[in-house]
């Protein structure tokens, strides 16, 4: 188990060639390389220990990437996504995996897809982390909180922090977004980013729970379904399928999470947003019609909410048929009228947002410092020279799945330099 002994305490600062803000994922992996190219580096963290996130992640088990193509990685970035394209050129899924098998902690994929320590613990990638920082020389400041960017003409000079002044031609600002603020990361990196000129999308929580109005959602809760596909009418936000769950307050699942940025942006411009629930995106409209007659002719005694219960989950079925005015009928009394509202009902339900679980409970930040002001080939500032950032701080999302910390393993790599 990694001991912080060989951390330097609240001390005075010095000179280096680079210096990092923020010890988590990106820090630590931009640290490693630093050190690995003999270059003279510091990790300053503001917590008493780095790494905390990595600790909570994917529940202590750690889901440090996957394995998904290039493309699908894009994907997974939205609109944005090719500004990725050079991190991962840099150091992708596959030489994760050969990273960290050579650190001792050797990964794997259970499901063939989402990769995690064999061991199944989180502790052990960030020991590795930690161990290779002493191994190579990287020294690490806990308990030391980054207040100021030392610049002068628009070039980076160093941090000032409340433990003295780093002076470096390079710093990495590693600080993450606003989510999960007892893990460290609580806006800082937004604030240094806006002191040295750059702008700042919105940030709006993300992989989050969201709340809805409804009053029947709560009598749902722990009702969870394998297989549902999302979307928000009317807008251009890209349709998720996928694990779904109700909650006493909402939704959630990874098809609600990955979903849950977009949703609310919309939330925090309009307060109100409407989620669309497909409960049978495998199958088609005729096949469900086709379900109905097949009912009527074979079973036209047997209530509705009995036949649908064989399609869904009993209490789901209970409510749609409720919502669909046919809870007490008989299949043989479903009527045209009745077999589209149950159609609509459960190809299309509309559930209405004005919530989410906000940055407490979210895994993600949306929103960041803006990549337009960002080179993606060394994410250097196009405005103050030296100024490098890597991880959540940047206005990047993926989904949930592992691309979240590949990204902040692949940019911290990239931003410390060749
Ligand atoms: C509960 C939870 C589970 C998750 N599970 C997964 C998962 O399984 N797979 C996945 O891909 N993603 C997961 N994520 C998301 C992923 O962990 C993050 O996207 C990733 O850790 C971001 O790394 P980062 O280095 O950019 O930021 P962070 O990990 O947030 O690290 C930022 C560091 O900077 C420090 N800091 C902040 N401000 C200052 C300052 N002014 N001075 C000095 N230091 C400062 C903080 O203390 C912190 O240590 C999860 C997130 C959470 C919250």
């Amino acid at each position: 188990m990694y001991s912080g002994a060989w951390m330097m305490r609240a001390s005075c600062g010095g000179i280096f060639d680079v210096a990092i803000v923020g010890g988590g994922a990106a820090g630590l992996a931009a640290a490693v390389f630093a050190g690995r190219r003999g270059a003279r580096s510091v990790v300053v963290e503001k917590l008493s220990s780095p790494g905390r996130k990595l600790l909570a992640a994917g529940g202590g088990h750690c889901n440090v990437t996957n394995r998904a193509a290039r493309d699908k990685f894009y994907a997974a970035f939205g609109r944005s996504g090719r500004f990725i394209a050079p991190a991962l050129e840099r150091f992708d899924n596959g030489s994760l995996e050969v990273f960290f098998s050579g650190l001792g902690v050797p990964l794997h994929s259970p499901d063939g897809f989402h990769v995690f320590p064999r061991s199944g613990k989180g502790a052990d990638i960030l020991d590795a982390l930690l161990s290779e920082c002493r191994r190579t020389g990287v020294e690490i400041v806990d308990n030391c909180r980054a207040e100021e960017l030392l610049i002068s003409d628009n070039a980076v000079l160093g941090v000032r922090t409340s433990a003295g002044e780093f002076r470096s031609k390079r710093v990495v600002i590693s600080t993450g977004g606003m989510s999960y603020p007892e893990l460290g990361s609580d806006g800082d990196g937004y604030r240094l980013a806006k002191s040295a000129g750059h702008s700042i999308v919105t940030p709006v929580p993300a992989l989050v729970e969201l709340h809805c109005p409804e009053k029947w959602v709560a009598g749902l809760a722990g009702v969870s379904l394998k297989d549902v596909e999302l979307s928000v009418p009317g807008s251009r936000i890209k349709p998720r399928r996928g694990e779904f769950l109700f909650t006493h307050r909402g939704v959630s699942g990874p098809a609600v999470l990955d979903i849950s940025g977009d949703v609310a942006g919309m939330v925090s411009e309009n307060g109100l947003a409407r989620l669309s629930i497909n409960f049978m995106p495998g199958v088609s409209r005729m096949d469900l019609l086709a379900k109905f007659a097949e009912w009527r002719r074979s079973s036209g005694g047997v209530r509705i909410v009995n036949l649908l219960s064989a399609l869904l989950p009993k209490s789901l079925a209970g409510v749609l048929c409720e919502l669909s005015s046919v809870d007490f009928a008989r299949a043989s009394q479903m009527d045209s009228d009745s077999q589209n509202r149950l159609l609509e009902n459960a190809t299309g339900l509309t559930l209405n947002v004005n919530g989410t679980g906000g940055f407490a409970k979210a895994m993600l930040t949306k929103g960041g410092v803006s990549l337009k002001e960002l080179d993606p080939r060394t994410l250097e500032s196009r405005i103050v020279g030296g100024l490098h950032f890597a991880g959540e701080v940047l206005d990047l999302q993926g989904d949930c799945g592992g691309y979240n910390l590949q990204w902040a393993f692949s940019s911290g790599i990239l931003a410390q330099g060749a």
